[in-house]
């Protein structure tokens, strides 16, 4: 039972003491965690190690948050944060005012993205800024082109796009719009392209992919095309579930946005800079964005960056305005930081000098072949990821459908396994998740292999007890 695991996951508990009960509104935790057990309380990194305030050793499965792509103490980003500390700590991008770093990243940015030509980079400070100013853009873009009722956006089931107003909305995940009156209307959501659980019985992925294609040209019609402005996706479904399209997705939804003059914007937060074994997620499944959001990666999580790359047919309809009506007014105090940029910039540089897409596609084989062969577990429904991303999704009789009782709490109890053997991983009920960080040696994923295998043993057995009662 649900207060079993708690307590449980009590006794679990490293001796992180003199924080139960703490003073942070933590993000995404549950008010009972923080009343009834300890937090984690990480102090330290090291390559893909954190380390707790009792000095245990954990392999961070998930790099952070999705985010710190070059591991926990890349001596080279702490060096250009400290240079760019001790020469200009801050100064903002307003009024044709900016800092040299800034300039430096958006060149670097735009010359890096080669799915397609893009015209201008914006920079926000997350992913959720990011993808709330795409909507910003859009609206001024279509305003500018004298189509004011162009505003409506469709985003997917089962997408994560971050956690503001219209970030959450966009993302399609129930509990982030449950009692926060969202989403805002003018977000609609189509299917979540998973073709292992959404197929139907004799469906292959292509044909699969013409139906999602098909549901999302009906949305489209039912609602007017005249009222739709943008649709969003990430190439591969990250928080929602870790979900890579069926084939032949991309290539026909958007031939539909396209159809319908319909912008497509690419949300590339966690597959930008080389996580599924090419540098953007566009590169892999052949996506040419109208606009991008990026972040995570792009300092490998070291300091807050994000930033939009907005295509040049954009960029000259908002240039165009300047002169009607004056400045372009969005932007934050802290759009273009020098010190994130800066270390974006060396993180970048490392990206290239170390052929960090060559080195994740060679990694890859021994992470997904790896985890994959434990596909026949009992309690394992499907394991899927592509490049260094993976998710294994726990349910019986390896069906979409047989979900084990919330109660049981499978994931939760595979996630404890692996925190006891010293690995940390994503739980999402019974979804678990992992992203290594790039820098991951083939030993240390053997590990995370042979520590994700004992805490499946143990998790079996676990359901097989849950059974028999
Ligand atoms: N988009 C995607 C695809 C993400 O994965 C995330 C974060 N997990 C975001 C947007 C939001 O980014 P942030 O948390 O930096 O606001």
């Amino acid at each position: 039972t649900a207060v079993e695991q708690k307590e449980e996951l009590t006794a679990q508990e490293s001796a992180d003491k003199g924080f139960k009960g703490h003073g942070m509104l933590a993000p995404f935790t549950a008010g009972w965690q923080t009343t009834d057990l300890h937090p984690l309380v990480i102090e330290r990194s090291e390559g893909s190690y954190v380390y707790d305030t009792n000095g245990r050793k954990y392999l961070d499965s998930l790099a952070g948050l999705w985010c710190t792509a070059l591991g926990g103490n890349e001596p080279r980003l702490v060096e250009a944060a400290n240079k760019q500390l001790s020469t200009l700590p801050f100064y903002h991008s307003f009024w044709n005012r900016t800092t040299k770093p800034s300039l430096d990243l958006a060149k670097e940015l735009l010359e890096m993205f080669t799915a397609r030509k893009m015209g201008k980079a914006f920079f926000t400070n997350s992913g959720s800024e990011a993808n709330d100013t795409q909507v910003k853009l859009v609206w001024y873009y279509n305003n500018a082109l004298g189509r004011p009722d162009k505003k409506k956006f469709i985003a997917r089931s089962k997408s994560y796009h971050g956690s503001t107003l219209i970030a959450a909305s966009l993302s399609g995940l129930p509990a982030l719009h449950q009692k926060f009156d969202l989403p805002v209307s003018f977000v609609l959501h189509t299917d979540c392209p998973h073709y292992w659980r959404f197929h139907l019985p004799g469906e292959t992925e292509e044909e699969f992919a013409t139906r999602l294609a098909d549901n999302l040209e009906k949305l489209i019609l039912k609602e007017g095309p005249e009222t739709i402005a943008a649709f969003i996706a990430e190439p591969v479904m990250g928080a929602g579930g870790v979900i890579p399209p069926p084939a032949t997705y991309f290539e026909k939804v958007q031939a539909v946005v396209k159809k319908y003059d319909i912008l497509f914007i690419a949300d590339e937060v966690i597959c930008a800079f080389g996580r599924l074994g090419t540098m953007f997620g566009c590169d892999k499944y052949g996506i040419k964005p109208d606009l991008v959001s990026i972040a995570k990666a792009l300092s490998s999580g070291y300091l807050p960056i994000g930033a939009v790359l907005v295509s040049p047919e954009i960029s000259e309809v908002i240039h165009a305005q300047s002169s009607k009506l004056g400045a372009f007014s969005h932007g934050f105090t802290y759009s273009g930081h020098p010190v994130s940029c800066a270390v974006a910039l060396e993180a970048l540089k490392i990206y290239k000098e170390r052929n960090i897409v060559e080195q994740v596609q060679k990694l890859s084989p021994r992470f997904q072949d790896g985890l994959k062969a434990f596909s026949d577990s009992p309690i394992i429904g499907e394991i899927r990821g592509t490049g260094l991303i993976i998710a294994t999704e726990f349910t019986d009789n390896k069906s979409p459908n047989d979900l084990f009782p919330p109660e049981w709490g499978v994931g939760a109890y595979f996630g404890a396994e692996c925190e006891k053997r010293g690995m940390l991983v994503r739980v999402a009920g019974d979804n678990i998740m992992m992203c290594p960080p790039f820098i991951i040696t083939p030993e240390e994923i053997d590990q995370l292999i042979s520590i994700y295998g004992e805490a499946l043993r143990a998790t079996e057995e676990r359901v097989k007890e849950l059974k028999s009662k």
